[in-house]
């Protein structure tokens, strides 16, 4: 199957060689000439490991053994054999992502990436090194790291803004083992970490292959198609549905990759109704979806959802060339994004997105109150991303009457963040994450994840700071 540019339909590759590459080379990002049907009936049947190997292997068709990379890839790293097991709160159903490694939603695709670098890289016949390398905010550099332990013939390198991660994340992150990881935190904020990033890419490092953990790459959007299929077998399982009836999906959105994968699913042939796209503060996604105009030309707020603070959403460009199927439209839109801040869309692209998509945003105070209330009425606690999912799922229902069964994404655990978590609950003034845990657990009795516990007794390996400047030659003496 042949992938090419959402700017252009020049230099078509495979789908081994689009994973391998990860962006394309005029900055847009891989599609496939023409996404793949699926057998759905019999997909659902399937437990969630063949089901996984069964859509990423139509999606990635061009990588051999996928059966065998996906039983690599999972095997006993999840809490559960089901992976992204659903719970039925008797209102909505909850599809839990974050049962893996880390505890956070991005293992089920981090898990599997290396799994399919590998495969790709040999399969090519690439004899270099790969360096995977992240900057990170807090939650995809300890997925990456966890994901790309001791994974031979790569290598991992992730930065962190020192100061700048909470102290769970920090000990995540500085506690890892592994022979072909590193970890550094950098003087500087995010945004400097990132640019210290960008330009090591500029730069190249010598007899090594640079290559990123994002969601930019094809490789990493495809596992997360699955979970959507999984969600709706459950509802199938549990008589909750029949075949063929649509299921909503509502979906705490910032990169756009989770809900990307919905609609994928979608036109695969799962019988998805809407794909809720739910953001917090930073509403820029919600005024899209609603007006067809995107405007990052506005501040970024700091919220208590911490991995929804974000401007600019990249793989949205993937479902504009979906809906027009016209590479010179993106590539016209993206530049107007570049260069002006924003850009606005033709009528009838908005009008096709309005069927598939409708949006809402969740201000911190409203995701308190959620997460309040749903323990109160539902008793299942829910992290702050969660809760605004939850949140913009009854606005929906509200706005719409929809009666069809909604399934609310729950993209990491509560104990993640315990303290916004906790303030929710009751007027807590413990400062200590640690004991915040803790004591969310004595007060809820939800048992804390076993890679959260025992973190603060585990050995800190990577303790190094450096100044921004010095990160080229950091990597550079790796
Ligand atoms: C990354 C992340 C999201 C956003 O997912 P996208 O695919 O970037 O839209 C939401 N919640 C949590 C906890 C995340 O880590």
């Amino acid at each position: 199957m042949l992938y090419h540019s959402t700017r252009s339909q020049q230099n078509a590759v495979d789908s081994a060689q689009a994973v391998l590459n990860g962006l394309a080379p005029d900055g847009g990002l891989y599609v496939p000439t023409q996404l793949p049907a699926m057998d759905v009936a019999d997909c659902l049947a399937q437990d969630t490991m063949t089901m996984a190997a069964r859509v990423i292997g139509a999606m990635l068709p061009d990588i051999a053994n996928m059966p065998e990379l996906v039983q690599k890839a999972y095997t006993g790293k999840f809490e559960t054999a089901e992976l992204t097991p659903t719970v039925d709160t008797g209102k909505f159903t909850v599809l839990e992502l974050f049962r893996g490694p880390t505890s956070a939603f991005k293992d089920v695709a981090l898990c599997m990436l290396p799994q399919l670098l590998t495969a790709a890289k040999t399969q090519k016949g690439m004899q270099e090194d790969i360096l995977i390398l992240t900057a990170t905010s807090g939650d995809t550099g300890k997925a990456a790291l966890a994901g790309f332990q001791d994974v031979p013939g790569v290598g991992i390198c992730v930065f962190y803004p020192h100061g700048g991660v909470s102290r769970v994340q920090r000990a995540q992150m500085v506690t890892q083992e592994g022979r072909n990881v590193a970890v550094c935190a950098v003087e500087g904020n995010f945004d400097d970490a990132q640019t210290g990033v960008k330009n090591i890419f500029l730069a190249g490092v010598e007899g090594k292959r640079l290559s990123s953990a994002n969601s930019i790459n094809i490789g990493r959007l495809a596992p997360q198609i699955t979970y959507y299929f999984k969600a709706y077998a459950d509802l199938l399982r549990r008589g909750q549905i029949q075949m063929g009836d649509k299921v909503n999906f509502s979906v705490p959105t910032g990169n756009f990759g989770d809900i990307l994968a919905g609609y994928i699913a979608k036109k695969m042939g799962l019988p998805v109704g809407k794909l809720i796209c739910a953001s917090n503060a930073n509403n820029v996604l919600t005024d899209f979806i609603r007006t067809g105009t995107y405007d990052r030309r506005r501040p970024l707020h700091k919220t208590i959802s911490p991995s929804m603070d974000i401007l600019v959403s990249s793989n949205l460009e993937r479902l504009l060339y979906f809906m027009s199927d016209d590479t010179a439209l993106v590539a016209e839109l993206m530049d107007k994004l570049n260069k002006e801040g924003l850009y606005t869309v033709p009528q009838e692209l908005k009008a096709a997105i309005s069927q598939e998509f409708w949006a809402g945003c969740c201000d911190d105070a409203r995701t308190r109150e959620t997460i309040r209330r749903v323990w109160k009425e539902q008793s299942y606690l829910c992290d702050t991303h969660t809760a605004a999912g939850w949140a913009v799922a009854e606005e929906y229902v509200a706005a719409t009457g929809d009666t069809a069964p909604m399934v609310v994404l729950s993209t990491a655990s509560p104990y993640k963040f315990p303290a916004a978590v906790l303030s929710a609950l009751e007027n807590s003034t413990e400062p200590d994450e640690f004991k915040q845990m803790k004591h969310l657990c004595q007060l809820t009795g939800v048992a804390i994840p076993k890679n959260l516990q025992g973190l603060q007794e585990k050995k800190e390996l990577h303790t190094g700071v450096i100044e921004k400047d010095a990160m080229l030659s950091y990597v550079t003496a790796l």
